[in-house]
């Protein structure tokens, strides 16, 4: 399972969408248009999935609209996150 990033275009740092999936998922996204509040310039960023990428979770570079998610107790670690092969 990843989280889908996308890259804002002000500061040219990547972001995250918040949206959980999996890293073939979004392949699979409908070519629609999606709105992400961005936590670095505030502004709201409109992407389709053909400019988003997934990447896999924990993400430590990338920064996590946590607030405007307002999730709560959903710390804990997936077990079935597979691991890399080589
Ligand atoms: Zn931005």
């Amino acid at each position: 399972m990843g989280v889908i990033v996308i890259r804002c275009p002000k500061s040219g740092e990547e972001i995250s969408t918040g949206i959980e999936i999996e890293p073939e998922g979004l392949l699979r996204l409908p070519p629609v248009t999606s709105e992400t509040v961005c936590p670095l310039c505030g502004e709201v960023h409109a992407w389709r999935p053909r400019q988003a990428r997934v990447a896999e979770l924990p993400i430590e570079k990338i920064c996590v609209a946590r607030a405007a998610m307002a999730k709560s107790g959903n710390d804990s670690p997936d077990e079935s996150t597979p691991l890399e092969g080589a």
